[in-house]
């Protein structure tokens, strides 16, 4: 596996709009209609795969200029006795569809702010998730938070660890004073330092921390600072985001002053800046977006050849039935994809109805299912062997993606690939660049436009 190399000039020819491809096909293929039967079918015929788990909370307190989540605003606690009671719901209706009992080995509750909702309100999911699912214990587990450390005691994670919670996420983006008052999520150092120490004195196994570059008012300098305490924190694993600003989709963004948003330029020198540091502080590039310490099991399996890519980014339980819980969540089962109505409205309404809320879906073609095993190769494992692929898809690669070959070799003759007669695989320049790599093989993408976010 090759060391990623950051090659500005390079990144810079490639700064084009793209999928992050946490699926394939892309979330943005799902088709509106109610897809309850194909889910509930393909949850009955569920192979005998340990479960992930996906629990949205939408509720948050303040909101973060940058957002591109689904959240609601709100400061009424309340609101989330009526949101944990359909979730509970929910359990039950998705439970009772699956074939045998089936271990979780993955939970992990987003948002929204999942730590809106109080210890009781966890309690409760607990017991309930007890009651309709079989919870994996010990090592066989990864339970994760998302955790926002501004409104969070060391009580709460001691009680969250209490009931099994191993893993936290926390959202930092940026330490600085200027930068937090632009993005409207003013968090002290201190506040999030208190929380990982908690995290640590009650036996938490990994803590995340997420940095977004090319935020407002942003700079080298400052950004640097920023990467200095973060690395002082010492987490185990680093998400580091580029920022995408597309007020015209999502209307929070709107309240960001354009005019204080880094150049291209600016911002490419903040991604080398912290690639530079993170690689001295000894975190190993795991791919898009992600680093970890090398200790970390993400990077074991990245080396064994047993790492994936999901809604949660990368993670070591690919092989796991993905559910969704909650409003806008995503589930995944054998080829079927759906997603949960994106209003609180529409999600009561069929929850209430004994209904799933499943909204938006696709079931993979079979071509979905060639195109997708290439891209978590290349995503995952920064190689297709052409001998699997052809044992998989029954056809030789580069007949099968003729259609992609100008782009291939254009990648090739740029030195983000190299291609001989066993396999294609990422050179150390091409590391930063995956999902320009991916898009070449993506036959949906043509029609896609302008809908995602740039390179960098
Ligand atoms: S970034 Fe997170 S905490 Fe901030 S508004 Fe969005 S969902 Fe809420």
């Amino acid at each position: 596996m090759s060391h990623a190399i950051f090659d500005a000039h390079l990144i810079r020819r490639y700064d084009i709009n793209g999928p992050r491809y946490t699926s394939y096909p892309t979330a943005d293929r799902f088709r509106d209609g109610d897809w309850t039967q194909e889910y509930a079918t393909a949850l009955a015929a569920a192979d005998g795969r340990a479960l992930s788990l996906y629990l949205h909370v939408p509720f948050c307190a303040t909101i973060c200029f940058y957002c591109a989540c689904n959240k609601i605003n709100t400061a009424n606690s309340r609101r989330a006795d009526a949101y944990v009671q359909r979730l509970i719901h929910e359990m039950e209706l998705q439970s009772k569809m699956i074939e045998g009992t089936q271990t979780v080995e993955q939970l992990h509750f987003g948002g929204g702010t999942p730590t809106f909702l109080s210890d009781d309100q966890f309690s409760r999911i607990f017991d309930a998730l007890d009651t309709h699912f079989l919870l994996g214990s010990g090592n066989a587990r990864d339970f994760s938070v998302e955790i926002d450390p501004r409104n969070v005691a060391a009580e709460r994670i001691e009680h969250l660890t209490g009931l099994g919670i191993n893993r936290l996420s926390i959202g930092v983006q940026d330490f600085d004073p200027d930068v937090q008052k632009a993005v409207n999520r003013v968090q002290s150092i201190e506040e999030t330092s208190y929380v990982i120490d908690a995290a640590r004195s009650n036996g938490v196994r990994s803590v995340n921390i997420d940095l977004i570059n090319g935020l407002p008012r942003q700079t080298p300098g400052r950004f640097e600072r920023t990467l200095e305490r973060v690395l002082e924190l010492q987490p185990d694993r680093l998400s580091l985001y580029s920022y995408a600003h597309l007020p015209q989709r999502f209307k929070t963004q709107r309240q960001i002053n354009a005019a204080e948003l880094p150049t291209a330029e600016t911002k490419l020198a903040l991604l080398e800046l912290a690639v530079e540091m993170l690689a001295d502080a000894d975190y190993v590039y795991v791919g898009m977006d992600h680093f970890a310490k090398q200790s970390d099991s993400l990077i074991t399996a990245r080396n064994d050849g047993t790492l994936h890519r999901n809604f949660q980014g990368y993670t070591t339980h690919g092989h796991c039935n993905l559910l969704g819980l909650g409003v806008s969540s995503i589930g995944k089962v054998g080829r079927v994809y759906v997603q949960n109505a994106k209003s609180l409205a529409d999600y009561y309404e069929a929850i209430d109805s004994k209904r799933l809320a499943c909204s938006r879906g696709i079931v993979a073609s079979t071509e979905d299912l060639v195109v997708g095993e290439v891209i978590q190769d290349l995503m995952c494992c920064d190689a297709v062997d052409f001998a699997s692929f052809r044992e998989r898809a029954g056809c030789d690669f580069q007949n099968y993606f003729a259609y992609a070959w100008p782009k291939v070799l254009d990648l090739q003759q740029h030195g983000l690939i190299q291609l001989d007669e066993d396999a294609l695989r990422v050179t150390g320049r091409g590391r930063f660049l995956l999902r320009n790599i991916c898009m070449a093989f993506d036959p949906w993408l043509r029609a896609a436009g302008e809908r995602f976010s740039r390179a960098i």
